[in-house]
């Protein structure tokens, strides 16, 4: 089958309801289905599960997806099987599936059923799947959240690290397609070599957000103050605010409670049950306010959070981008305020001291590039998206003017221009 005679679009329509691609999907779906190896680099949100997906209905065989999150691989099972007349179209196989099930599972894929099989990468340290898998016909193999394989990355899983072995025993020649939101040319160097595929087609989408705007602020004995202030200001929009302890949470939230705000806390430490709860009060805008550590935010899709403040530092560039990159999906405004002291800097330090030297290496160095971006007095989309390995023009790109340092240059910027000139 050539792709000439494949109507893409039709497919998109017929699997997925969808008019057209989104930025580089189309691109990054003839290059999957002409079997090559292929990197997929977009944001989160891009659009990056159907680059793998439409392919694999497409394409003779099953194809191997690996994924970290069991609810976000059912998730994915349950939308693929929704739009199909074949509930076996997509399977998970994990370690939960009793021996009838792992049955059904094997032979939906025997019989050319299933087009997309989910696995854990924990499920496949068992030998009896791998050579189950040896013996099928696999269309691909695609690695999502690729970046779990590098050290670098802001989630490393060390199950991720043997993957290469894996796949070379499923099959020498499968076409692999890694797929990561994560920018930074380390972790794409690392994710390339690891995975035995420094050949792979790459396709990087931008990760400018031009309808975000970048603030940073010193932070005081009254940032409590300054955050209370900011959300009256914006009463009534949706915001997240983080911060570091859940202690903190419970605090601050209280804190915005007393003023008037309705707020809620959300961190691990709570029940279950309370997490849900006020996760919903937060969709369904019972709450406009979520105060919550890093445990909230994976696979929360509201489109108009209005706002994003960090009362402390993240812990990387990337961390920062993707808890910023929550604001205004909608691709309206989204204000990204962000409270910055050099003493919370050192307080991060000190969390990592228990760790591996090398894990601390990493980490300072991770580290050292939020001192720098706190302390720029440069266009901070500027400084993101060069961190990103990304060029970006103040005077010429989409949302140049939309930071602190660009609306108000701090002097010895200005004075520097005018020797300039
Ligand atoms: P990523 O994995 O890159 O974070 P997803 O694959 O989860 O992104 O997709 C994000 C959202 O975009 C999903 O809701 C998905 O249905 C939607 N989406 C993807 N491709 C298209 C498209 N071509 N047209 C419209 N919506 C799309
Ligand atoms: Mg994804």
């Amino acid at each position: 089958m050539s792709i000439a005679e494949i109507d893409l679009h039709s497919a998109l329509k017929k699997y997925f309801g969808f008019s057209g691609f989104k930025g580089l999907q189309e691109e990054v779906i003839k290059n999957v289905i002409e079997g090559n190896n292929t990197f997929v680099i977009m944001p989160t949100g891009g659009g990056k599960s159907l680059c793998y997906q439409l392919p694999a209905l497409i394409k003779d065989g099953t194809a191997i997806v690996v994924s970290p999150l069991i609810a976000l691989m059912k998730n994915q099972v349950d939308a693929i099987r929704a739009v199909s007349e074949n509930e076996g179209v997509a399977h998970v196989l994990n370690s939960s599936l009793n021996k009838t099930e792992v049955r059904r599972v094997k032979d939906d894929i025997v019989n050319g059923i299933t087009k997309l099989l989910y696995v854990a990468p924990e499920s496949l340290t068992k030998e009896e799947y791998v050579d189950f898998l040896r013996s099928v016909q696999v269309s691909f193999m695609a690695v999502d959240e690729a970046h779990c394989i590098s050290e670098w990355g802001h989630d490393f899983r060390p199950e991720y690290r043997n993957l290469r072995h894996i796949l070379k025993r499923i099959g020498d020649n499968i076409p692999i397609v890694g797929l990561t939101a994560t920018a930074t040319p380390k972790v794409q160097e690392d994710i390339l070599k690891s995975l035995g595929m420094t050949d792979a087609v790459t396709f990087k989408a931008s990760f400018n957000r031009p309808n975000l705007y970048y603030e940073v602020r010193p932070k005081t004995k009254n940032v409590d103050a300054d955050i209370i202030r900011f959300v009256k200001q914006n009463e009534g929009k949706s915001g997240i605010v983080y911060c570091l302890s859940r202690k903190r949470v419970e605090e601050l939230a209280q804190v915005l409670q007393v003023n008037g705000v309705k707020a809620v806390p959300y961190h691990a430490g709570l029940d279950a049950k309370t997490r849900v709860k006020h996760q919903d009060m937060f969709l369904m805008e019972d709450a406009d306010v979520v105060v919550a550590t890093i445990a909230f935010g994976m696979g929360i899709d509201k489109p108009d959070v209005r706002f994003v403040i960090h009362h402390d530092i993240p812990k990387s560039i990337e961390s920062y981008y993707q808890e910023t990159g929550r604001a205004g999906r909608d691709g309206g405004e989204g204000h990204c305020l962000a409270f910055y002291a050099y003493k919370d800097i050192e307080k991060l330090e000190k969390f990592m001291s228990g760790k591996p030297v090398a894990e601390q290496e990493i980490g300072h160095a991770l580290l050292q590039e939020v001192v720098a971006f706190a302390e720029t007095s440069i266009s901070r989309r500027k400084f993101i998206l060069h961190y990103f390995g990304e060029e970006f023009d103040t005077e010429t790109g989409e949302g140049g003017d939309m930071d602190d340092n660009v609306r108000n240059p701090k002097k010895q910027v200005e004075s520097k221009n005018e020797v300039k000139i």
